[in-house]
């Protein structure tokens, strides 16, 4: 099978090529390059993301899991920036045609096109060590973009959802020992959250123009912090006890659990900050289903400070997860 065939035979299907919106996409997969049509008064907002097995996904996996969270982890950075998903390209380094894997991963992409409603415009194929590179094309209205800047003292903390989830998934993927306790349906539950993460890019669209700053938790809770906290020049303040977490993750012992919901990562919720002035907004959002937890605030000065309910212990520089070493985020 050549790479034409290849191509034509797991990738242009209607699931893959029209899982977005139709209109979205004047020339798709086929010619030297896709056309997207650019509404007016928006922003094109571009990522990509690269996978590598035994560093971004264990060995040990199935390929329609892979493909599902090719796509959702790189669509997670469209939610972090407040965007709308729209397209996105597949950049493909295969050892070899194996049809088996090709058939399992083209529906895992094809399921995550589907709900992220992302379409398939393009890409590359190679034969070489095994990489997936995914480059996702989203939209937003100028100026309602979530940055990591904006941040200001007086400002409320915030995640979209539970914290430790990603990294207790990726134990019981791995075959790690799992607590006792822990019965079938939370041992499910956290292997879909490793491979099938939710990405939260609906209630991204939410937090357009209303967030101060923001970005997706892949790092894990404390280094993303630290990015944010960086980049806005400012302070931030987390309690412990209000960090939100799944009842899955009460199986394990607490020191931890709570490494988990630190250090992480994974996890792709949003951590954003909210100006005081927009905080009935949490209202409507918990009213709507959305479990947004306050998980501490911004202040003056820098780094992180973690509020264990002995007082404030200070995490700047807490090392994030990098790929060429280094200690500091
Ligand atoms: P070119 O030689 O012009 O780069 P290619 O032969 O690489 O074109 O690809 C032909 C068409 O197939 C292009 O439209 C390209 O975007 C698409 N394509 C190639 N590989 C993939 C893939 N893995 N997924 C989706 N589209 C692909
Ligand atoms: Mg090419």
């Amino acid at each position: 099978m050549g790479e034409f065939e290849l191509v034509r035979r797991f990738f242009r299907s209607k699931a893959l090529e029209q899982a977005g919106d139709r209109q979205r996409v004047a020339l798709g997969i086929g010619d030297d390059a896709a056309l997207l049509d650019v509404r007016p008064g928006f922003r094109s907002v571009i990522s990509t993301d690269s996978l590598v097995e035994s560093v971004h996904f264990p060995a040990q996996y199935a390929p329609a899991d892979l493909g599902y969270r090719a796509l959702a982890v790189a669509a997670s950075d469209l939610a972090a920036m407040a965007a709308r998903p729209v397209a996105f390209t597949l950049a493909l380094t295969l050892p070899d045609t194996d049809e088996t894997w090709l058939e399992g991963f083209s529906q895992g992409l094809a399921a995550a096109a589907g709900d992220l409603r992302m379409s398939l415009i393009g890409g590359d194929t190679t034969r070489g060590p095994l990489n997936i590179g995914v480059t996702v094309f989203g939209e937003v209205a100028r100026g309602a973009e979530m940055r990591r800047d904006g941040a200001h003292p007086g400002d409320l903390l915030c995640v979209s959802g539970p914290l430790g989830d990603g990294a207790a998934g990726l134990a019981a993927v791995t075959g790690q020992a799992l607590p006792a306790s822990l019965n079938d349906d939370e041992r499910d539950y956290l292997r879909r959250r490793f491979w099938a993460p939710q990405v939260h890019w609906e209630f991204g669209l939410e937090l357009a123009r209303v967030a101060s700053a923001g970005l997706d938790v892949s790092d894990g809770l404390l280094a993303d912090a630290a990015h944010l906290a960086e980049e806005s020049g400012v302070g931030l303040q987390i309690r412990l006890a209000d960090v939100p977490v799944s009842s899955a993750l009460a199986h394990w012992p607490a020191a931890q659990r709570e490494a988990w919901m630190l250090s992480g990562g994974d996890d792709y919720v949003l951590l954003f900050t909210l100006p005081r002035a927009s905080e009935a907004q949490l209202t409507v959002w918990r009213a709507a289903g959305w479990p947004i937890a306050v998980i501490g605030r911004v202040v003056g000065g820098e780094g992180v400070w973690l509020d264990r309910g002995d007082g404030l212990e200070t995490y700047s520089g807490v090392p994030g997860y990098q790929h060429f070493g280094g200690t500091s985020v």
